[in-house]
């Protein structure tokens, strides 16, 4: 009992910077993080998940890749389809590389009776 009341209990940001709304408890920097990890873990293709979040210069970031910086008069939207292409362009090998080929079926005799 005692153990799981420890568990499940919240714990403060250990960097004391502010705690982001939706971003599991974490601040901006440690949430981005923690996608990073998440993503490295499941192997996904990370594209749809940081547009979705819109995050996706941390695709850049975690290839070490530079990050385009937004224009003045550029819209928010233009902005992430330019990243977009830019990570496309430059970050081609973590797209798709994961996807396992089907295995054919083993192909098991049954014994005769
Ligand atoms: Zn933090």
């Amino acid at each position: 009992m005692l153990q799981k009341e420890l568990v499940d209990k919240l714990v403060d940001e250990p960097c004391g910077d502010p705690v982001k709304d939706g971003h599991a408890g974490l601040c901006e920097k440690h949430y981005k993080e923690y996608l990073v990890d998440r993503i490295n873990k499941a192997k996904l293709d990370p594209l749809p998940l940081y547009e979705k979040d819109g995050n996706i210069e941390i695709i850049l970031m975690r290839e070490e890749k530079a990050v385009p910086e937004k224009e003045e008069d550029e819209t928010d939207d233009h902005y992430k389809q330019r990243l977009i292409e830019h990570i496309k362009r430059e970050v081609p090998l973590q797209r798709g590389v994961e996807a396992q080929e089907p295995q054919p079926a083993a192909n098991v005799q049954e014994p005769a009776q």
